[in-house]
């Protein structure tokens, strides 16, 4: 086969939403001179990665280091909150990935020396690498709202991570009374899942509601001034909660400056609420592994090159997921998403084999598409695209769109029907 030919097939492969199964002729000379390399991070972004490299170029051995057997995913965690689904729902296990020759190493990645191609693991094992994939995902910046602490999370959780804070968050909901306040302080931005938090408030809505204290209500304390779909938010609340649920902007004085969990108190700069049950979420940066190996900036995140996904700051290091800053700053940022981690990963596995192979880098493009469930028969979605000039991430305004306000209410059932079957293509295409 050509290098045409053989570039044509990575292009193919690469490209957002492929499916195609295809294997690259290899050009290295023997087997002996196996190239490797080593994804931090079991999320949808470096399961992705892992997977794709490992279809594009099967002869490239792939290590995967992630602490957890079992890997809970985020999307549709709102869900549980609400108790429409279970945690379990959510979870997956990486066995799929073993049955594809990826090595899985249950273990944390502790130290990355990007000058020796060396990472050391838990137990002081370590792995060298030809490239390496930089997916942990995010941190918390505890003490970003004052008293907001690992402790304090106990009793206000933040739920951003699922897993147990989800099912903290879920059990104080269910045991509101009827006319109680549950308070949600979204970070400022940037964070993951941008719609997240007002998606939440709907699911807690619709469990209040249907559980005889629909004179509860939920106030969104928020240091941002506007939020990912607001009008088709404002428009499910309005008619599906109508009274419930109340936005404070940053403008108005929004902002969660400081907690008290002791007294379930917030504050803002100029006042103070108090609600029954607190959900914080804190500001983010990368995470640690991320900060400590040196790839993120001054804001704590990975900046990334647009045509591969290789760091800006370490050559043969590819930054993918929430961990990266992407895109067009400060309105057309990449958003955080499991959508978008997975189309970064296969870009970055694109250019990384590729440049095993000493073939071009195949032509990205970077596609996000995001359901939000404001009741489980209610849905709708954003999608952006984005491609590469003049080595720039471009927002390219008119491939993407949202869903419409005025539309029949079957298009919000079949949206939230979509967004289910999202889920399980997501979570086949990163783990399977
Ligand atoms: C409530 C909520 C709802 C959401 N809904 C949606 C949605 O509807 N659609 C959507 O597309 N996205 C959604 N998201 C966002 C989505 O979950 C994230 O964008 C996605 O998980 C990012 O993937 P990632 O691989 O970058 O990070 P993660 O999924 O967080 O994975 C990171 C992995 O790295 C591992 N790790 C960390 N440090 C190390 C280390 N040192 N060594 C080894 N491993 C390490 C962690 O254990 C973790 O498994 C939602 C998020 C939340 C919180």
């Amino acid at each position: 086969m050509n290098s045409v030919n053989r570039r044509s097939f990575i292009q193919a492969l690469a490209a957002v939403g492929s499916a195609s199964i295809l294997t690259v002729p290899t050009a290295r000379a023997s087997a002996t001179s196996k190239a490797r390399v080593v994804v931090v991070g079991g999320g949808f972004g470096g399961a992705a990665a892992a997977k794709y490299i490992k279809l594009m170029d099967n002869a490239i051995d792939v290590t995967l280091v992630e602490p957890n057997a079992t890997y809970t995913a985020c999307p549709l965690s709102n869900e549980v909150i609400s108790g429409h689904r279970t945690l379990e729902s959510l979870q997956t296990r990486y066995g799929g990935l073993t049955a594809r020759g990826i090595n899985i190493v249950q273990r944390w990645v502790t130290a990355v020396d990007p000058v020796k191609k060396v990472v050391t693991l838990t137990g002081g094992a370590t792995l060298s690498y030809d490239a390496l994939v930089m997916a942990p995902g995010i941190d918390f910046t505890w003490g970003s709202v004052e008293g907001y602490t690992l402790a304090a999370s106990e009793q206000m959780p933040h739920a951003y991570k699922a897993g147990p804070q989800t099912l903290l968050l879920q059990k104080q909901v269910m045991a509101m009374k009827d006319g109680e306040v549950c308070i949600i302080a979204p970070p400022p931005k940037p964070f993951r899942c941008p719609p997240g938090p007002y998606e939440r408030a709907a699911q807690i809505a619709h469990y209040l509601q249907h559980h005889g204290k629909g004179k509860s209500k939920i106030l969104i304390l928020d240091p941002n001034d506007s939020f990912s779909k607001k009008g088709l938010f404002e428009q499910a609340w309005k008619t599906l909660y109508p009274g419930m649920i109340e936005w404070i902007p940053g403008k108005d004085d929004g902002k969660v400056v400081r907690v008290n969990p002791a007294t379930h108190t917030c504050y803002t700069t100029f006042g103070e609420h108090k609600g029954s049950v607190i959900n914080i979420i804190p500001a983010h940066t990368a995470g640690k592994i991320a900060r400590d190996a040196g790839l993120a900036n001054a804001q704590g995140w990975c900046e990334v090159q647009p045509m591969t996904m290789e760091s800006t700051m370490h050559k043969d290091i590819y930054p993918v997921g929430d961990a990266c800053i992407a895109g067009e700053l400060p309105v057309y940022d990449m958003p955080k998403s499991a959508h978008m981690a997975v189309t970064q990963a296969k870009v970055a596995a694109g250019a990384i084999v590729a440049k095993i192979n000493g073939l071009p880098n195949p032509e990205p493009y970077y596609v996000n598409t995001c359901y939000s469930l404001a009741a489980p028969d209610y849905g709708f979605s954003v999608v952006h695209v984005y491609k590469v000039e003049a080595n720039k991430f471009i927002y390219v305004k008119d491939a993407g769109g949202i869903s419409p306000i005025k539309t029949p209410p079957i298009t919000r059932r079949l949206e939230a029907e979509y967004a289910n079957g999202w889920f399980n293509n997501i979570m086949a295409d990163a783990f399977v």
